[in-house]
């Protein structure tokens, strides 16, 4: 059933949100502080509201993906009575303890927060291959599932309102770890006369095929008791000292390996 639905943040992503929202069918009401980017959305049949507050008290869910924790408390504050009973979902990326902190914020003043992070690019929004985790106010998560659907696959991740961050950034962790041994491995293999491009082709099938490792390797985090260990501490940290020599032979020293070799085995 359609309902009615409010986007506060025009930028890149937050307009690919409420073209979500629009497809889905709902009745979206926008805001965004340089008034000209609500244009193309009034066109294609959204309401542009005059001002941050009147944005937030048109709907009973309300989206907000601005630019930032403080840009966010800058126009939800002032609004805060009028917020109270709705739903407010802050796609907005900030720190779990922001989210946390706003959450105290909402819940003085009867305001369900739910916070959000977007896993995908705004041309991702709506596609297969994107999801969002939630965290918060769960009952109203559910409640308004199906609308959330439209963005990417919901996945809720805890009641704890930082949880949906935390799982954000320990993601986004992974891929930056993936890309700086990636940009080692370039430069690497072109002191051998290689390519970045040929080595992406080598070490794509390989890393897709550890990723599905990641599972089994939970046990040893969750739990470490009940964990036994196949690689000795002592084999991984020579096989990344192993990696760290080929580096400096490459005219290429990095500290890279060295936290790599602390972080995995403590040695
Ligand atoms: P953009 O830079 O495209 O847009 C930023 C938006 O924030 C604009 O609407 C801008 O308004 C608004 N804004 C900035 N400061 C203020 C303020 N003080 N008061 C009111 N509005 C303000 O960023 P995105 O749309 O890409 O990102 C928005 C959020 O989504 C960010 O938190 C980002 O981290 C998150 N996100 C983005 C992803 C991406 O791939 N783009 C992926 C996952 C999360 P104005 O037009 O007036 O400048």
């Amino acid at each position: 059933t359609a309902q009615r639905v409010s986007v506060l943040g025009l930028g890149a992503m937050g307009t690919a949100l409420a073209k979500a929202l629009l497809a889905g069918g709902h009745q979206v009401t926008v805001w965004n502080r340089t008034a000209a980017k609500a244009e193309a959305l009034a066109d294609a049949g959204a309401v542009a509201a005059a001002t941050a507050e009147e944005a937030l008290t048109a709907s009973d869910l309300v989206i907000l993906c601005l630019l930032d924790d403080a840009s966010v408390r800058e126009h939800v504050e002032p609004a805060a009575a009028r917020l109270s009973g709705r739903t407010v979902v802050n796609l907005t990326t900030t720190t779990p303890e922001q989210a946390r902190g706003l959450g105290r914020w909402a819940a003085e003043h009867d305001i369900a927060l739910i916070d959000g992070g977007i896993m995908a690019v705004p041309a991702m929004i709506g596609t297969p291959g994107a999801f969002v985790l939630y965290s918060g106010a769960q009952a109203e998560f559910e409640r308004y599932r199906q609308v959330l659907e439209l963005f990417g696959k919901p996945e809720f991740v805890g009641a704890d309102l930082g949880a949906a961050a935390m799982y954000d950034v320990s993601i986004l962790g992974g891929m930056y770890a993936m890309f700086a041994a990636f940009q080692q491995g370039g430069l690497m293999v072109r002191s051998v006369g290689g390519s970045a491009a040929r080595l992406a082709e080598l070490m794509t099938p390989f890393l897709q095929a550890m990723a599905t490792l990641l599972a089994a390797d939970a046990v040893g985090i969750d739990m470490p008791e009940d964990f036994t260990q196949v690689q000795s501490d002592e084999f991984t940290a020579a096989a990344i000292d192993l990696i760290d020599k080929a580096a400096v032979e490459s005219g290429n020293p990095t500290e890279l390996f060295g936290v790599l070799r602390r972080t995995l085995t403590g040695l």
